[in-house]
């Protein structure tokens, strides 16, 4: 299961392991918010903004899926939009994290 002291200790070891200064607070939020036809959208998983990164741990089912969201949010710091560049530093982080 996850819990907030599961996603705040995550979050610090991969940004330690990342090597990444964050001026930023980590939220954890755990509404569960669906469109109209039961799809979560990406975005609530987490969302990156300039003070805080929101992580929603309604929706993150363990800890392979939490170091997944984490590393796609912190890959935003680089890169804002879902590009290919976004998708590769992403993956890059998550190698990094499980060596
Ligand atoms: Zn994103």
């Amino acid at each position: 299961m996850i819990n907030n002291n599961l996603v705040i200790d995550t979050f610090y070891q991969i940004a330690t392991i990342l090597k990444i200064e964050l001026d930023a607070n980590v939220e954890i939020t755990d509404s569960l918010n669906v469109d109209y036809r039961g799809r979560i959208f990406e975005s609530q998983f987490g969302q990156i903004k300039k003070h805080s990164i929101e992580i929603n741990k309604a929706v993150i089912k363990d800890e392979e899926e939490l170091i997944e969201v984490i590393c796609h949010e912190l890959a935003h710091i680089k890169q804002m939009r879902h590009c290919k560049s976004h998708t590769q530093l992403t993956n890059d982080y998550i190698k990094m994290v499980n060596k």
